[in-house]
């Protein structure tokens, strides 16, 4: 049998490779597993602007590579695959991915969070027909087009002001008469010059032939709909926790969200939660990180124990 991980960690984002990072370094035995590439949500942010150290700023994805190397210098081992299944209880728990399954004392979710969907009826088939949930993984292909995002936080305005750079113009719709995001970033973005604000509408209908061409915007106020022409729509309008591999086995909130407290502990013994998928009040990626670090110390005293 392969030999059984002190800490098996679930998702390569700031709060997964945080924790390897403090595990590895105190001496723990620490598999990472990563779906795709390193950074979660934070991989494919292009500018991170509050993360303290970098003052310039700096990319999401070379921030994700960075994390990463520094928890391999201390021999925290990453494994690309997709987990499947897992069974929490017990001293040893398992881990399964199509490549292979793992044992590991103890457990850190760090799975994060997936954009949340409109929920219209062909969003799903126009999705890479002109529907993105990613502005800076797909912003290139709509280079001098018009484009809509939708939504009033954080990221659709950071969204809306990578799209001004790229595209002709930007509609940004949202669905009250003001920004959730800091009033700061309104000014910038009107600052941009390319980006018009559609107050108090919600999206309708997605209008396509074959690959979306426009969208179909009410008001909410006086009902009047029209059609917004724009080749590519970006939705950006919060997220979704990745829990559905733990539930029934760990303890959720009402949205998805795992209930664990600061301390990061979950209700089954040797399983922790750290990053966006724990229910918390801020989810940013300095408390990813700093969740990855209070989680991977928990499992280090669990394992003392
Ligand atoms: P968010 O803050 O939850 O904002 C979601 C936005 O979408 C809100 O404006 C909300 O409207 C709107 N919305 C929700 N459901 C909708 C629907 N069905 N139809 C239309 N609009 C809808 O999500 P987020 O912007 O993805 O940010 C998530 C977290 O990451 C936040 O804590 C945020 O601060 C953080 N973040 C930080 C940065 C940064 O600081 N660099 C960048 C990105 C994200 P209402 O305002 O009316 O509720």
């Amino acid at each position: 049998m392969a030999d059984i991980f002190d800490l098996m960690i679930i998702g390569g984002g700031p709060a997964g490779y945080t924790a390897a990072l403090y595990g590895a370094r105190a001496g723990l035995k620490v598999g990472l597993i990563e779906k795709l590439g390193p950074g979660g949500q934070m991989g494919t942010t292009d500018m991170v602007d509050n993360y303290p150290g970098f003052p310039e700023g700096i990319n999401g994805f070379e921030l994700a590579m960075k994390m990463k190397e520094g928890a391999g210098r201390f021999g925290a081992a990453t494994i690309s695959g997709e987990v499947t299944e897992v069974k929490l209880s017990g001293d040893v728990k398992a881990i399964a991915t199509p490549k292979g399954a793992y044992q590991a004392r103890t457990v850190i979710l760090a799975t994060g969070a997936q954009p949340r969907e409109l929920g219209l009826q062909n969003e799903r088939e126009l999705r890479g027909k002109g529907v993105s949930y990613c502005a800076t993984c797909d912003g290139m292909f709509y280079r001098n087009k018009t484009v809509a995002v939708v939504g009033g936080g954080n990221t659709a305005v950071a969204d809306a002001l990578y799209l001004s750079r790229i595209c002709e113009k930007v509609y940004l719709i949202h669905r009250r008469d003001r920004l959730r995001a800091p009033q700061i970033q309104q000014e910038t973005l009107e600052k941009a010059g390319n980006v018009e604000f559609v107050w108090d509408s919600q999206v309708k209908e997605l209008v396509s032939e074959g690959r979306l061409t426009g969208l179909i915007v009410e008001n909410k106020n006086t009902l009047e709909r029209r059609e917004l022409s724009c080749a590519g729509v970006f939705i950006a309008v919060g997220q979704v926790p990745e829990t559905g591999l733990y539930r029934g086995q760990v303890e959720l909130d009402q949205s998805g969200y795992v209930m664990a407290g600061e301390d990061c502990r979950t209700n089954i013994p040797g399983v922790f939660a750290a990053g966006d998928l724990r229910a918390k009040p801020l989810r940013q990626i300095v408390t990813a990180a700093a969740d990855g670090a209070v989680a991977a110390s928990a499992a280090q005293e669990y394992l003392d124990k």
